[in-house]
C-alpha cells in the first residue's frame, strides 16, 4: 500500500470532514470529473488525427447497486494511466485539470472549458463511500488498472482486467448508515441507493453538464393483449429498464433570445423554480470581456406565498461552466428585488475550493451591480409599454420597493420612487408621481396624500373630498409602509421639460403632504379669514370643548374648508395618525407608542356648529360636553381610528336621542 503523503493525510481529513457543508455533492464533483475526462479526450483529438471519435457515444452513466451498497460514475473520456493515477489521486490538491486548461489555452489560444481546479474534489466522494475504486483505462493503451482506497490511511494501485475500453469507472461502496440517539441525527447513506434520489441529485447539480448523464431507469408499459382477449379483459403492464439521459445539457441561459420562445423560457421558469404560473417578465442578458457570464431573470407572475415571511430567502442561482454553485446566491440581489428569479452564470468568478462559497466578491459585486440596473430598467420599460401587466407586478412586489425606499432612509428613493403607483382619488386609477406631478392645479407645489386600511373609506374623508373639490389629486394610500415611505422620500423632484404651452415645465420639488395632518389647509383667504373670525367670536366655546376633550385633543379649532362634514380629527407634529395606527399594531410597541398630537377641526359653516354655539350661550355645559365627544369620536371613526370607549359613545348617542 501506498501512503497518503502526510500533509496530504491532514487535507484528506480536513475535506472529508471540513470542507464541504453539503454532502450530496459528491455526485457533482464525480460527474464533473467525468464531463472534464471527455472534454480532454475531444480537445486531444483536436491535435491528434489518429484520435477517431464519434462524440454521440461520448457519455457519462450513474448507476447503483443497492445490495452491494455501490454507486458507479462511469464514463469514456481520456481515462488514465497508472502514473496518471499516483499523480492526480496519490496527491491531494494536484489538480490535473487545472494544468491542463492552462497549456491548453496557451497552445489554442483558445478558451477551455473545464470544470476541474483544485485538485480536491474527487475526494469529496470520502463524505459518503468507505471505499472508492477507480478503474481506468488511458485512450491509447491497453492496460487497465485500478486505485482503490478508504480515504483514510493510503491507496493502491493494481493492474486489473475491469475494462476494455478507454475511459473511468469511479465506484463508491457506501459506509454504514448510523443511527441518531440523544435526539441527534444520525447519518443515512442509504438515501443515496434510489434511483429518485441520483435523478434528483444530477438534475440539482449536474443538470447543465454538457455532455449526457445517463442512467438505466425503471418503467412499466401496457402489454399488448392477445388477439383472442376478451373486449373487457384489464390491461397488463410489465416493468422494464430503459437508459435515459437525465440532464437536459443546454443552459437555456446561454442561448439568445432571440433563438428561445417564449413558451421554453416559460417552462424553464415553471419548472426550475416550482411555480405554476408563467413569469410576468423574462429577461436574458449576457456579458462580454474581462467578466463574462449569461444571465437570464423572470418578474414571477405572482407573489410566492412566504414572500414577506422571514424564511423568505432572495436570491438567483449561480452556474460556473454549467455546474450549481449556490441554489440562492443572495449578494446578487438588492433585498427590494427580492422577488426576481433567476440564473447567472459565469466561468470568471473565483470560487472557493468548496466551490459552495465565493472566495473574492469583486465580481461577483460588478454582476450584482449590472443586474440591478437590468431589472430596474426593465420594470421602467414595462411601467411605460405594459402598463396593465406592470400594475399587477407592483401589486404583488410593491410593497417591497416601497420598503426599499424605507430602509435606506430615502437614499434608494431616486431609484425607486418612479417605480411607485399610488391610487388617484380624482383619476380613480393607480398613477405614477410623474403622473400626479404631471396634473398640478397651477402654483401647486405639493403632493397631498391620504392614509388608512380600506380605500372607500379613506376616499370619503371630508379633507379628500375638499382637496378634490377644489382641483387638488389625493393619492390614497392603504399600505402599512405607505406613509413611512412617504417620509423617508421626503419630496419628489421633476425635471423641467421643454416643449410648447402645457407640455413646458419647470424643474420643480414637490414636497408631500397628509391631508389629515393639522397645517392642511387648502382654503382660499376669504375662507381662512371667516374661520379665523369664527374661531375668535366663539373662543369660549372652543375653549370648553378643549376642556371636555382633555387629554384627548391638543385643541380644538375651525377648519377653513372642511366641504359638508362637520368635524374632522388631525395631527400637528412629527406623528401622523396613520403612523400611530400602523405602529399600534406592533404589540412589541404597545408599551412605548409614540402618539400623535390630534387636534379636533370644526365646520362653522354647519348647522351643527349653530346649535352648539347656542347651547353654550345658553349655559348648558352638559350639553356642550357631550357634543364635544360626540363629534371627536364620529371624527375618530370617519377617520379609520378606533373610538376609545364604544360604549360612552353609544350611551351619548342615545342621550341625544
Ligand atoms: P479537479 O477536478 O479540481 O482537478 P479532482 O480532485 O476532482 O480535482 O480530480 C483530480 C484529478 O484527477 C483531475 O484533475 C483529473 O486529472 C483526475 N481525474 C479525476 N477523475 C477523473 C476521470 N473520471 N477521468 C480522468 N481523470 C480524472
Ligand atoms: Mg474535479
Amino acid at each position: 500500500m501506498r501512503k497518503f503523503k502526510t500533509e496530504s493525510k491532514k487535507l484528506l481529513d480536513l475535506m472529508i470532514n471540513s470542507i464541504y457543508t453539503n454532502r450530496e455533492i459528491f455526485l457533482r464533483e464525480l460527474i464533473s470529473n467525468a464531463s472534464d475526462a471527455i472534454d480532454k479526450l475531444h480537445f486531444a483529438s483536436l491535435t491528434d488525427s489518429s484520435i477517431k471519435l464519434s462524440p454521440e457515444d461520448m457519455a457519462i452513466t450513474v448507476s447503483f447497486d443497492a445490495d452491494a451498497r455501490t454507486i458507479t460514475v462511469s464514463d469514456n473520456g481520456i481515462g488514465m494511466d497508472a502514473d496518471a493515477l499516483e499523480k492526480n489521486l496519490g496527491t491531494i490538491a494536484h489538480s490535473d485539470s487545472q494544468e491542463f486548461k492552462q497549456t491548453n489555452a496557451e497552445a489554442q489560444g483558445d478558451d477551455v472549458d473545464i470544470i476541474g481546479q483544485f485538485g480536491v474534489g474527487f475526494y469529496s466522494g470520502f463524505m459518503v463511500a468507505k471505499q472508492v475504486k477507480v478503474i481506468t483505462r488511458a485512450y491509447g493503451s491497453d492496460e487497465t488498472n485500478c486505485w482503490s482506497s478508504d480515504g483514510i490511511e493510503g491507496y493502491t494501485i493494481k493492474a486489473c482486467d475491469q475494462r476494455d475500453t478507454h475511459g473511468t469507472d469511479v465506484i463508491l461502496t457506501l459506509k454504514d448508515d448510523v443511527e441518531g440517539k440523544d435526539g441527534e441525527e444520525g447519518d443515512d447513506y442509504s438515501r443515496f441507493l434510489s434511483e429518485w434520489a441520483l435523478r434528483d441529485l444530477i438534475t440539482r447539480y449536474s443538470n447543465y453538464v454538457r455532455h449526457p448523464v445517463q442512467m438505466e431507469v425503471s418503467k412499466t408499459r401496457t402489454i399488448e393483449p392477445p388477439e383472442d382477449a376478451p373486449e373487457d379483459a384489464k390491461p397488463e403492464y410489465e416493468s422494464y429498464t430503459e437508459l435515459e439521459t437525465i440532464n437536459s445539457m443546454t443552459p437555456i441561459w446561454k442561448k439568445r433570445s432571440a433563438d428561445v420562445s417564449d413558451e421554453d423560457y416559460n417552462e424553464f421558469y415553471k419548472s426550475t423554480f416550482h411555480d405554476f404560473e408563467d413569469p410576468a417578465r423574462t429577461v436574458s442578458f449576457h456579458a462580454e470581456g474581462t467578466l463574462s457570464y449569461d444571465a437570464l431573470l423572470f418578474v414571477p407572475g405572482r407573489a410566492p406565498f412566504d414572500l414577506y415571511s422571514k424564511d423568505y430567502q432572495k436570491g438567483l442561482a449561480l452556474y460556473s461552466s454549467g455546474v450549481l454553485i449556490q441554489e440562492k446566491c443572495a449578494d446578487l440581489l438588492p433585498d427590494y428585488y427580492n422577488f426576481v428569479r433567476g440564473v447567472v452564470d459565469s466561468a470568471d468568478v473565483s470560487l472557493n475550493i468548496s466551490r459552495e462559497t465565493l472566495q473574492q466578491d469583486r465580481q461577483l459585486m460588478a454582476i450584482a451591480r449590472r443586474v440591478e440596473r437590468k431589472i430596474h430598467s426593465e420594470l421602467v420599460a414595462m411601467r411605460d409599454n405594459e402598463r396593465e401587466a406592470y400594475e399587477k407586478v407592483f401589486e404583488n412586489f410593491g410593497r417591497g420597493l416601497k420598503y426599499g425606499i424605507y430602509s435606506s432612509y430615502g437614499v434608494k428613493a431616486s431609484e425607486l420612487s418612479d417605480l411607485l403607483l399610488f391610487w388617484s382619488a380624482r383619476e380613480e386609477r393607480m398613477v405614477t408621481l410623474a403622473e400626479y406631478a404631471a396634473a398640478l392645479k397651477d402654483g401647486q407645489d405639493t403632493i397631498y396624500y391620504a392614509c388608512g386600511d380600506d380605500r372607500e373609506r379613506v376616499s370619503r374623508l371630508p379633507q379628500v373630498k375638499s382637496a378634490l373639490e377644489l382641483g387638488y389629486d389625493v393619492l390614497l394610500c392603504t399600505q402599512d409602509v405607505d406613509e413611512f415611505t412617504i417620509q423617508a422620500m421626503r419630496g419628489y423632484h421633476v425635471d423641467a421639460v421643454e416643449g410648447e404651452g402645457d407640455d413646458a415645465r419647470d424643474e420643480l420639488d414637490l414636497t408631500f403632504q397628509n391631508v389629515s395632518s393639522a397645517d392642511f389647509d387648502l382654503a382660499s383667504d376669504d375662507e381662512k379669514e371667516a374661520a379665523t373670525k369664527a374661531a375668535e367670536d366663539n373662543k369660549a366655546l372652543l375653549d370648553a370643548m378643549g376642556k371636555a376633550l382633555d387629554g384627548k385633543v391638543g385643541s380644538v379649532t375651525v377648519a377653513a374648508h372642511l366641504s359638508d362634514a362637520v368635524a374632522t380629527v388631525s395631527a400637528s407634529g412629527p406623528i401622523s395618525l396613520e403612523m400611530e395606527r400602523v405602529l399600534s399594531q406592533d404589540p412589541a410597541a404597545a408599551d412605548n407608542l409614540p402618539k400623535s398630537e390630534r387636534v379636533l377641526e370644526l365646520n362653522a359653516n354647519h348647522p351643527v356648529f349653530a346649535k352648539l354655539a347656542e347651547a353654550q350661550a345658553a349655559g348648558d355645559t352638559e350639553r356642550v360636553d357631550l357634543y364635544a365627544s360626540v363629534l371627536y369620536d364620529q371624527a375618530l371613526m370617519a377617520s379609520g381610528l378606533p373610538v376609545d370607549d364604544p360604549i360612552a359613545f353609544a350611551n351619548n348617542i342615545t342621550k341625544l336621542m
